[in-house]
């Protein structure tokens, strides 16, 4: 990382705390590692970007639905899904500093610093090396690249490292309240799982014929060994997932469909195409037959925010075997082929995944930046937050430009009709500019000022967050005005 995109990032972090975004979880204890809480401003952003997924999603197809299932679910479900037995990291021990690494990450780190230093050959070779070690799940040969490439512990600088072993990623707990007879059960580690168990559910009640979408927004936990770059890698995270389930042999088109529509639907936000790339998977999972990730350029490198998974018919057919119900679908529909309808058969599925935390923070990076607004008269700047209107926390802020001769009730008076439709902030407090200021910093689209002229015929200025400019308008348009940019048509149609 340079410098510069070193202090962005920082900056980035510690405005999210300063403006209500994010904080440390159980800060006033000295935090829990990899956990974050969001703020009063963070949670309408964040609220703000489910409800963009799911519009897109569910509202806007008509043969996808949602479902919000539990987080703990019968235990089995996780034996059947291969979680129990492979949902697990390749770690290594560093015996000095007794700090425990990803294999897999020290390498792609080694990877990185050949790229830097110019050495592209080295990275190329060392990537298809860790990739087959990977794939065949060689960890001793994990431990020998480590070694041969020098790689040092960043904590005690030596290279005193452990075997290799395959650490599990499921938080377990017990329910039951005798711990004796308690079942374990785990909290869940994808919200994936709760869609398949429910697929039949949902496909019977509503009627769904093939093909047909289950969509969920919730949270997901993994005991991440290491946790970094703030809420990228959280043990406790929420996900915005879409099984889609299709007809054997259909797979590879709806997964090209989904791969271009999952992408589209991050670049109408209006991120700069050149901000994102799709990442081919060389190891697959277990249950997939192909992967592409929809990767995005944070300060610190490409990193995936989303996934794009082909599941084939595994899922599925791994919980028709452990709980012995039958998980087929009837399709009526003829098969020109045969002249005969396709009849039983378990559904291929593909799946979208995006992680909500890291939807997240490309959105505060996206939107982030610290503006010189000096003239040759006085130096001047702003941080404004360039969110789209349709995420923004807060879309406008009513200020009576002061605290007297009856504007504060003018303002009030004007944020009531305005309230049921849009989160508003009011302010009394500060000179207008430094007001504005504040809303700048947490992304507001809007400022309006109620002033003596209001009294007079109805009109109030409007400050617009990007140019800065304002203009005097009837106060009974403010409604149309705002409701015509926040309106969320401008992103899904
Ligand atoms: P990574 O390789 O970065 O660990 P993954 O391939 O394990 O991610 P998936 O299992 O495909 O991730 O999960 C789908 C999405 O969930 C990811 O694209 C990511 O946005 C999000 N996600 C996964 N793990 C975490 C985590 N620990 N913290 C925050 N988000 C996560």
């Amino acid at each position: 990382m340079s410098k510069s995109t070193d202090e962005l990032f920082k900056n980035v972090i510690s405005h999210a705390k300063e403006y209500g975004f994010v904080f440390p979880s159980s800060e006033i204890y000295d935090g829990l590692s990899a956990v974050y809480d969001y703020g009063q401003n963070g949670v309408e952003l964040k609220n703000n970007i489910k409800t963009y997924w799911w519009k897109a999603m569910v509202q806007m197809h008509e043969n996808i639905v949602g479902i919000d299932s539990a987080i703990f679910m019968h235990p089995t479900i996780w034996k059947a899904s291969g979680h129990v037995d492979g949902f697990s990291d390749p770690m290594i021990d560093n015996k000095d500093s007794q700090k425990r690494y990803r294999a897999d990450q020290l390498l792609e780190d080694k990877i990185a610093r050949y790229d830097k230093d110019g050495k592209p050959d080295k990275a190329g070779l060392l990537q298809t090396e860790m990739d087959t070690a990977l794939k065949n799940e060689d960890l001793l040969r994990l431990r020998e690249l480590i070694i041969e490439h020098e790689i040092a512990d960043p904590i005690s600088g030596t290279r005193n490292w452990t075997e290799v072993r395959q650490f599990n990623l499921m938080f377990s707990t017990q329910m039951g309240a005798i711990a004796d007879d308690a079942d374990l059960v785990y909290l869940r580690p994808e919200t994936a799982q709760g869609i398949f168990v429910n697929y039949l559910n949902v496909q019977k009640s509503g009627r769904m014929k093939i093909p047909f979408g289950i969509a969920q927004i919730g949270k997901a936990f993994r005991n991440e060994v290491i946790a970094r770059q703030f809420i990228i890698r959280l043990r406790e995270f929420e996900q915005m997932e879409m099984q889609y389930f299709v007809r054997p042999g259909t797979q590879k088109d709806w997964f090209d469909k989904w791969k271009k529509t999952r992408l589209q639907w991050h670049l109408a936000l209006g991120t700069s195409p050149d901000k994102y790339r799709y990442h081919e998977h060389t190891k697959l999972a277990h249950y997939a037959d192909a992967a592409f990730d929809i990767e995005f350029d944070f300060p610190f490198g490409f990193k995936e925010v989303e996934g794009i998974h082909s599941r084939t018919d595994f899922d599925l057919s791994q919980h028709q075997k452990f709980s012995g119900k039958k998980m087929q679908y009837f399709d009526p529909e003829v098969d020109p082929e045969t002249d005969k309808p396709y009849g039983n058969y378990i559904p291929y599925v593909i799946e979208t995944s995006i992680g909500l935390d890291r939807m997240f923070l490309l959105t505060m990076i996206n939107a982030y930046e610290e503006e010189d607004l000096s003239t040759e008269e006085k130096q001047d700047s702003r941080t404004v937050l360039r969110l789209h209107p349709c995420l923004a926390p807060v879309k406008a802020a009513i200020f009576p430009l002061i605290k007297k001769d009856g504007l504060p009730e003018k303002a009030r008076e004007i944020m009531d009709k305005l309230k049921f439709d849009f989160n508003l902030q009011y302010e009394e407090k500060d000179a207008i500019g430094k007001r504005y200021r504040r809303q700048d910093a947490i992304g507001t689209p809007f400022c309006i000022t109620v002033d003596h002229q209001t009294l007079e015929d109805n009109t109030v200025t409007i400050r617009h967050r990007d140019t800065m400019q304002q203009a005097r308008v009837d106060a009974d348009k403010l409604e149309k005005i705002i409701g015509d940019l926040v309106s969320w048509k401008n992103l899904l149609k």
